[in-house]
């Protein structure tokens, strides 16, 4: 689905919309499940966008925020609608895999890394991988298998906060997953995982079923959100419908 691209801060920020649909019955569950108490007569019919975003600054130095869902055998091909759009998407809004220079994976689920690497090499092969290292070192050796060892010495270890790029920073927002991160951009959050869906936003507490330390992952959220909500910001998200979001 095509999204409209907004500019912060000087800085070009494109959707990309790598799939979507539902999850698969693998890991489907009623929504009440997903997101205890946070469900009031909502559908149970969870339709997910999967996104990922491209960031261009006025000199043309680009970094992407996540890889999506990957090609068709994919891990993430158990649960999500492979294959992702994503090389698309970017071809559609000008950018060579070539031309990335930073490439952020806010964590490593499947939904957000399987685009990474491609037939066993880094699919943007002059690019920096920025990780906090707290995710790496939590990762399950198959995903170091298939994500981070192919990466070689492109991955760049985080340890908190820091510039990709001059005005765009990541942080580190765990929760999620230990070292699950966000991008911070003027007053844009790009969120990764720290939001999944709008019932989040009526009551940051509500958690999420696969959150892996959802008391940290709320308490994160709270913090975040409460920050974006005083410069009267906006959230950039993975999974609504509409990427962007205005917090008030
Ligand atoms: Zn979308
Ligand atoms: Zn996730």
């Amino acid at each position: 689905m095509l999204h409209r691209p907004i500019t912060v801060a000087g800085i070009e920020v494109f959707p990309l919309c790598d799939a979507v649909g539902p999850m698969g019955d693998s890991i489907r569950r009623p929504m009440r499940e997903m997101f205890p108490g946070g469900c009031h007569g909502e559908p149970d019919e969870w339709i997910l966008h999967f996104h990922c975003y491209l960031l261009r600054d006025a000199a043309g130095r680009t970094a992407l925020v996540d890889t999506g869902i990957g090609p068709s055998d994919s891990p993430a091909s158990s649960w999500a609608p492979v294959p992702g759009a994503l090389g698309t998407e970017l071809a559609r809004v000008g950018t060579a895999p070539e031309e990335v220079e930073a490439v952020v994976i806010t964590h490593l689920h499947s939904d957000h890394a399987s685009g990474a690497v491609v037939a066993g090499a880094p699919a943007f092969p002059n690019a920096r991988y920025v990780l906090q290292r707290a995710e790496i070192d939590a990762a399950a050796e198959t995903v170091l298998d298939h994500v981070v060892r192919p990466l070689g010495e492109r991955v760049q270890a985080v340890d908190g906060g820091a510039e990709v790029l001059p005005g765009i920073r990541v942080l580190l927002a765990p929760g999620h997953t230990p070292g699950h991160q966000v991008v911070q951009v003027g007053d844009l959050l790009l969120t990764g995982d720290l939001v999944l869906h709008p019932v989040q936003l009526e009551n940051p507490r509500v958690t999420y079923l696969y959150d892996d330390d959802p008391e940290l992952a709320a308490a994160t959220r709270v913090e975040l959100l409460d920050r974006v909500r005083a410069e009267r910001g906006m959230i950039g998200t993975a999974h609504f419908a509409e990427p962007f979001t205005r917090i008030v």
